[in-house]
């Protein structure tokens, strides 16, 4: 946390400052969270060098996306808007994959005509869709299959993959049946085996059950892929002291898989390239006083920031400035919008807060903006980028009559 002097910065900018500037509510991004992440990450797996495939769908930002491409990384799309936004952003389509259990026909023609690196498909109809495209088109096509290893990534229920019940790629049977139809097509080449389990994965346990059903897979299958895509997850601390992914543990692990395995790495993460880079800044509009508890009404509600109401996910919510006076009573921070699941966060106790003060709700980089709506016909929250003194806005907040 970055308190100076009792007042809460982002980069060298305090937030009252930012507030004052922007408005409330509003996304700050900070690119010396973002850069660290990136660097962080590819210090992790540098001995393999994997690809590294940014998730589109946990922040799009077009900004952000071209920050991000220029690091090097590519992108990992679920749908032709994320696909068209990712090739605005300049990420080449050589470094482009396209996951998802339903691609249309014609987000498949649009992604085989660009060229993208590689397609994972989910389902058997979706290869005979791709293989009457490479047909007509007299061409092979490189594609991935995601595998579902049926393993428990031990994280949200609502935010799990890769456990048979769930909709996500194939079985070990029927993934070992499609590479027997496929091996010799002459229109698709199954170049990857890819997986992704679940998102905000905490534990390299479940990375390491991963692996060993992608190894007995890749023995049973007796193909040689060149790429296993491993997705993502890699969770962030949404809690201080909160379990925290072993990166170290988990790269060891993907090196004695490799040790069996010659192939290339793909990864696809999100959260933990984007999750800590923004904050969400609200306006207390009303403090509301109940025998048991303290309404913290807050500018910024769920249609702005989704999470907590979708899957019950906390953020921590800082004051922008410190005080020593502490409340001992129930504090529930919500939003205006007329929904009960409108509720950021409940804490046993808080400083004194008061009317207009500015809270700091955090890490909310990911799957933050891009679930933002406009329930309750509230104009989306604007973006900003904050890099050392310099603040500059990379979406404007929507006006009000562009909704109405
Ligand atoms: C959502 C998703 C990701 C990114 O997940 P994070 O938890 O944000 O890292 C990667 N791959 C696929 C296929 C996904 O659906």
């Amino acid at each position: 946390m970055t308190y100076k002097n009792k007042h809460f910065y982002i980069e060298n900018i305090s937030v009252e400052k930012l507030s004052k500037k922007f408005g409330t509510p509003a996304y700050i991004y900070s690119y010396g969270n973002l850069k660290n992440n990136i660097e962080n990450f590819k210090r992790y797996f540098k001995t393999f060098e994997p690809i590294i495939c940014f998730s589109v769908k946990s922040n799009s930002n077009l900004k952000l996306l071209s920050i991000i491409g220029r690091f090097g990384l590519g992108a990992d799309v679920v749908s032709k808007g994320e696909l068209l936004k990712a090739l605005k952003a300049k990420i080449k389509p050589e470094k482009i994959v396209f996951s998802g259990v339903g691609k249309t026909v014609e987000e498949l023609r649009f992604a085989i005509n660009k060229k993208i690196f590689l397609i994972n498909a989910e389902s058997e109809n979706e290869i005979i869709e791709i293989e009457k495209i490479a047909k007509k088109n007299n061409k092979k096509i490189n594609i991935g299959i995601r595998l579902n290893p049926d393993t428990d990534a031990k994280t949200l229920k609502e935010i799990s993959t890769g456990k048979e019940e769930n909709k996500f790629g194939l079985t070990k049977k029927k993934f070992l049946y499609l590479i027997k139809k496929y091996k010799n097509s002459n229109f698709i080449n199954i170049t990857c085996l890819s997986v992704h389990i679940g998102s905000q994965i905490t534990n390299h346990i479940p990375y390491k059950r991963m692996l060993d059903v992608i190894n007995k897979t890749i023995n049973e299958a007796k193909y040689k892929f060149s790429y296993i895509d491993l997705g993502g997850g890699m969770g962030i601390q949404y809690k201080k002291n909160s379990n925290k992914l072993n990166y170290k543990k988990y790269s060891s692990l993907i090196k004695s898989f490799l040790k069996k395995n010659d192939v290339k790495i793909i990864f696809e993460p999100g959260r933990s390239i984007i999750g800590n880079v923004g904050y969400l800044l609200s306006k207390i509009i009303y403090i509301k006083q109940t025998k048991k508890r303290n309404f913290i009404i807050l500018d910024s509600a769920m249609n702005d920031m989704m999470r907590p109401a979708l899957y019950k996910a906390e953020h921590m919510i800082l004051p922008s400035r410190l005080s020593k006076a502490k409340i001992k009573k129930k504090h529930e921070f919500v939003g205006p919008i007329c929904e009960t699941t409108d509720k950021f966060l409940s804490t046993i106790k808080y400083q004194k807060l008061n009317q207009n003060d500015v809270v700091i709700i955090c890490d909310v980089g990911a799957y933050g903006m891009v679930l933002s709506s406009n329930y309750n016909l509230r104009a989306k929250p604007p973006e900003i980028l904050v890099n050392k003194n310099l603040s500059k806005i990379i979406t404007k907040r929507q006006k009000l009559t562009s909704i109405i």
